[in-house]
C-alpha cells in the first residue's frame, strides 16, 4: 500500500537551473507554493525566499558536480530537475563568430546535458524522476538570426526523446516545454515595433507570462503526468501551430 504524499508534489526535491529570474524564477517559486523542496541554480543573483540558492555555472562540469553535492546534502537527490538556464547570441548567419555559436551551443545544449547526466542517477537509483527541458517555439520554427540559438534548443527536444527512452522503465519522464514569447529580460530589449510584430501573429494576441510557463512545468512535473513522456508542450499563444 502507497502512503498519501503530505502535499501534492509528495515533498519532492526540485532542482531548477537559472533560478534567480524569468522564467527560472517563476517556476522555483511555483513548485515551491506547491509543495516542494527547491533548489536553484544560477551564475549571480539571489533566488525566491524558501528555494535553496546554489551558485553554479553550468558551462562548466566541477561547478555542476558541486551543486548537486550541495543539493543532495541539503535537500536530498533531485528527483524533478527543470533545465531552464539559456543565453542569447544574436547576429545573422554571415556575421556569427566561432565564439557565438559555441556560447550558446555550450550553455543551452551541452549545460543542459550536464545537468541531466547527473540529475539521471540518483533518478535511477530512485527509479522516479521528472525532468523537463525549456525550449523555444524558435527551437521548431527557427528564426533569422537565431542560427545558434535555435540550433540548440531544437537539440532539446532530441535529447529529451533519447532519455525518454533510455530512462523511461526506471519511472523517469523528460519532456520539453517550448515557450513562445514571453515578458522578460530577455525580451525586455525588444523594440516596441517588434513586439507589436510578435503580437499580429500571436493567435492569442500578446506575449505571454513567466507563470504560464511555471504552470505548464508544474503541470508535466506533477504525479499525474507520469504517462507524458517525450513530449513537445508549446506554450506560445498558438505562434508555432503546426509544428
Ligand atoms: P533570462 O535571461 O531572464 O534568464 C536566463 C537564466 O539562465 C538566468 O537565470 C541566468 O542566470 C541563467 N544562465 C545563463 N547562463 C548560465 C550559465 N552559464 N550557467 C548557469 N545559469 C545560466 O531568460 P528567460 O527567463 O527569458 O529564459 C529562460 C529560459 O527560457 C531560457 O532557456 C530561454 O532560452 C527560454 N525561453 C525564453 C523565452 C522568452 O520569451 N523569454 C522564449 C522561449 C524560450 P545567471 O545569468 O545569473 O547565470
Amino acid at each position: 500500500m502507497s502512503t498519501a504524499p503530505e502535499t501534492p508534489s509528495g515533498g519532492r526535491v526540485a532542482l531548477v537551473t537559472g533560478g534567480n529570474r524569468g522564467i527560472g524564477r517563476a517556476i522555483a517559486a511555483r513548485l515551491l507554493a506547491d509543495g516542494y523542496r527547491v533548489a536553484a541554480t544560477s551564475r549571480n543573483g539571489d533566488v525566491p525566499e524558501g528555494v535553496l540558492g546554489v551558485p553554479c555555472d553550468i558551462t562548466d562540469q566541477e561547478q555542476v558536480e558541486a551543486a548537486f553535492a550541495t543539493i543532495e546534502k541539503e535537500l536530498g537527490p533531485v528527483e524533478v530537475l527543470v533545465a531552464n538556464a539559456g543565453i542569447t547570441r544574436d547576429t545573422l548567419l554571415m556575421r556569427m563568430k566561432d565564439d557565438d555559436w559555441d556560447a550558446v551551443i555550450d550553455t543551452n545544449l551541452t549545460g543542459t546535458f550536464r545537468v541531466v547526466r547527473r540529475a539521471s542517477r540518483g533518478m535511477m537509483k530512485a527509479r522516479f524522476g521528472r525532468i523537463v527541458l525549456i525550449s523555444s517555439v524558435v527551437g521548431l520554427l527557427g528564426s533569422a538570426g537565431q542560427v545558434n540559438y535555435a540550433a540548440s534548443k531544437s537539440g532539446l527536444v532530441g535529447m529529451a526523446r533519447s532519455v525518454a527512452r533510455e530512462l523511461g522503465s526506471r519511472g523517469v519522464t523528460a519532456n520539453v516545454v517550448a515557450p513562445g514569447f514571453i515578458s522578460t529580460d530577455m525580451t525586455d530589449s525588444l523594440s516596441d515595433d517588434l513586439v507589436a510584430k510578435y503580437n499580429a501573429q500571436i493567435p492569442v494576441g500578446h506575449l505571454g507570462a513567466v507563470d504560464d510557463i511555471a504552470n505548464a512545468v508544474a503541470f508535466l512535473a506533477g504525479d499525474g503526468a507520469g504517462y507524458i513522456s517525450g513530449a513537445v508542450l508549446p506554450v506560445d499563444g498558438g505562434l508555432g501551430m503546426g509544428h
